[in-house]
């Protein structure tokens, strides 16, 4: 039977992971931290299948015991300190889980003497890249790596030591460069699901404050989660280890998702103030009300102007193909968002 160990169960990724992987009949085992609270909810609806283990990936004595315990055949490592810009404020955090987290796995595979028998998946990031191009050109995975913040360096170091143990050890690592993917799950703090959740929950209680946003000039490969993480089990199943970019191969801006968002309301935009610039704001063109304001509170010291991916080679050696289009994504968000706040 086919033991799956899945870092980061109970984010986004990490859950609709568990979810494929009982549907292939996997035995399921996933960490979670310690936290005050219960923080599950992406995976009680599964809770009973799946096995649960406290731990941290900081933490190798305790890597080294579930490790150990569960003897995994598939590790899936998707812990991570996962926001960009919180990563400029915890930067030896970020690079003691994005980094060394990931060391500790490699090392403890290693040591264990289970490194033939288990295959082991690294989620990288096209945060990766910084703004290495001029935003033209679709991103590979032969492209130029210049990141421009701690989460895009310490992601970067953790790729090169995959390569650096699949080729010195010929351990069956692999390594894919995610670009964005968003869905209902996706971490309140992210631009999209901030979005959604504003629109929805302006739809029921219209005294609410204006959206608060950073750079909305800001472009993105949005895709959906479901889509990527099917594509991540399926470069498991593959002949040899490699590193693969998932993308949808289209880029949209911040703008561009916030006015198909109110679309979504019947809610028109019309952009005011100077554009690109803090003074900018956008009202509904019908009541003329304030419902976004740009705050220089949600700028980053750095940020990337354009992501774009290829998702070709995926595309070639796995049949991988993005399913969810843009405003179809906005669309799923959106009307998650209009249910889950009708409550409140
Ligand atoms: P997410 O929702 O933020 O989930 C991250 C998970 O990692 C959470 O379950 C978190 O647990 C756990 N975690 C954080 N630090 C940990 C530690 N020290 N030890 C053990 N677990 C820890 O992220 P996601 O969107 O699912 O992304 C999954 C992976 O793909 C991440 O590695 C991310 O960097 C990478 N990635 C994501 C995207 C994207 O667009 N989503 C793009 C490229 C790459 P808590 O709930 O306890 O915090
Ligand atoms: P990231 O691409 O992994 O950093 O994903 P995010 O969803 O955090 O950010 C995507 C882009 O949206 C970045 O260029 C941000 O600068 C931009 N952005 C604009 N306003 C906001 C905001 O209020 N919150 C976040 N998280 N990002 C914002």
């Amino acid at each position: 039977m086919n033991v799956a160990l899945i870092t980061g169960i109970n984010g986004q990724d990490g859950s609709y992971m568990a979810e494929l992987l009982l549907e292939k009949n996997y035995q399921v085992h996933g960490i979670i931290r310690r936290a005050s609270n219960f923080n599950t909810k992406r995976i009680d609806h599964i809770l009973t299948k799946i096995k649960l283990h406290y731990g941290d990936v900081t933490d190798m004595g305790n890597i080294l015991q579930i490790i150990s315990t569960v003897k995994p055949t598939e590790i899936y490592n998707f812990a991570a300190m996962s926001h960009v810009k919180v990563s400029f404020e915890i930067e030896q955090y970020t690079f003691q889980t994005n980094t060394l987290g990931v060391l500790n796995i490699l090392q403890v595979v290693k040591l264990l003497g289970v490194d033939k028998t288990t295959k082991i998946y690294q989620a990288s990031t096209s945060e990766m890249y910084g703004n290495s191009t001029d935003g033209n050109t679709l991103l590979n995975e032969d492209s130029v790596m210049d990141p421009v913040s701690p989460y895009g360096i310490s992601k970067l170091a953790a790729h090169l030591i995959c390569h650096y143990y699949r080729d010195a050890y010929s351990m069956f690592i692999v390594s894919s460069i995610l670009l964005n993917h968003e869905s209902e799950r996706r971490g309140s703090t992210f631009v999209t699901k901030k979005i959604a959740d504003y629109v929805g929950k302006y739809f029921h209680n219209n005294h609410i404050e204006p959206l608060q946003i950073g750079n909305l000039e800001s472009r993105r490969d949005w895709g959906y989660a479901k889509d990527y993480v099917y594509g991540i089990w399926q470069m498991m199943q593959h002949d040899t280890p490699d590193n693969y970019v998932l993308a949808t191969g289209e880029t949209h801006s911040v703008r561009e998702f916030i006015e198909l968002a109110f679309h979504q309301i019947h809610i028109e935009i019309e952009w005011k103030g100077m554009r690109g610039s803090n003074t900018e704001y956008g009202i509904d063109t019908n009541s003329k009300k304030i419902l976004v304001q740009v705050n220089d509170k949600y700028y980053r010291p750095i940020d990337i102007d354009t992501l774009i991916g290829d998702p070709s080679k995926a595309k070639h050696n796995l049949n991988w193909k993005s399913t969810v289009s843009f405003p179809d994504l906005v669309q799923i968000m959106t009307s998650h968002a209009l249910k889950e706040f009708s409550f409140n």
